[in-house]
């Protein structure tokens, strides 16, 4: 069934606790869009087909999440340098001559959380990426657009980070190496936790000292109470740690100006889903 509604979704396995339709509906009334945002459970085998029949009916863009990302990558006709990169696509959105684009907004969602919402700056900056996952994929590029003094990959499967910072490499001062080694390069200005750690409560293993003074930690997770790494940072001595709320609006923003050409302001949003968490 072919509408004239502009319809959106975000496709994703568990997809039940999604604040996107909530975030775009926000979005869609801030700036005065008519659309429809659902959430669709979809898994990996599902994925192709399901995709063809939404952008078939009329479907004019999707988010992705996991355990998607890659195979909307595979599946899109042509990608943004950021999209490609990363190897992973979070936003879709259909182009005029019938064709779909594939893009990745975490990262720029992640640097502009950073940036505009917190005032930290990136530039010159020692950082330390945890995990080498999807994630951080997508965010490295837009990090290292920042030209920091470094970026250090650090993974439980050792051999992920090295891989990955020697995809990267071109683009900046980035390796890879385990939780063990960390030690060698700290201290670190800026931590950012793109493992699924947080998920199930857990820290990677991480030494201690690693953080410099007056170093911020970020969780790239969010939940409504903070995070097990959201603590280790205060325990440090973080002067800022945050989790992963922000980014969320963020990259949802910017997929929101994809496709619609119009920027919601995203502080509104922020602030309200924070004083909804700490309501609960
Ligand atoms: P992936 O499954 O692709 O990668 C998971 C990563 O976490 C891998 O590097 C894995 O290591 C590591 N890991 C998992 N468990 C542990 C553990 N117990 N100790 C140490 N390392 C561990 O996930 P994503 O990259 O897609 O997502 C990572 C996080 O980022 C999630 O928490 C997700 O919710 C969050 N996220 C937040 C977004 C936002 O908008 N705020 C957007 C995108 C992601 P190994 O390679 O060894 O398995």
């Amino acid at each position: 069934m072919t509408t004239s509604l502009n319809r959106y979704a975000v496709f994703g396995q568990p997809i039940k606790h999604s604040k996107s339709p909530r975030i775009h509906q926000l979005f869609a009334e801030q700036t005065g869009q008519d659309l429809q945002y659902t959430a669709q459970e979809v898994s990996a085998e599902q994925f192709t087909v399901t995709a063809e029949a939404f952008f078939a009916q009329g479907g004019k863009g999707l988010n992705c999440t996991v355990p998607l990302k890659e195979l909307a990558w595979a599946w899109a006709t042509h990608k943004t340098e950021r999209a490609e990169l990363a190897k992973a696509v979070n936003t879709l959105a259909l182009q005029a001559d019938g064709s779909v684009l594939g893009d990745n907004t975490d990262g720029c969602g992640l640097v502009r959380d950073l940036l505009v919402n917190h005032g930290i700056a990136l530039t010159e900056k020692r950082i330390l990426l945890l995990g080498a996952g999807g994630a951080s994929r997508g965010i490295l590029l837009p990090i290292l657009e920042q030209s920091p003094a470094c970026v250090v990959i650090a993974n439980r499967t050792v051999n992920k980070a090295v891989q990955l910072a020697a995809e990267f490499v071109h683009k900046g001062c980035v390796s890879g190496c385990g939780f063990a080694d960390l030690i060698d390069y700290a201290p670190f200005d800026v931590i950012l936790n793109a493992t699924s750690a947080s998920l199930s409560g857990q820290l990677p293993p991480l030494p201690e000292d690693l953080l410099a003074k007056q170093g911020v930690c970020y969780d790239l997770a969010y939940g409504n109470e903070p995070t097990a790494f959201v603590r280790w940072g205060l325990e440090q001595g973080a002067i800022k740690s945050l989790d992963g709320l922000g980014m969320l609006v963020e990259q949802a923003a910017e997929a929101f100006f994809i496709w619609r050409g119009v920027r919601p302001e995203t502080q509104p949003v922020i602030d309200l889903l924070n004083a909804e968490r700490t309501s609960l």
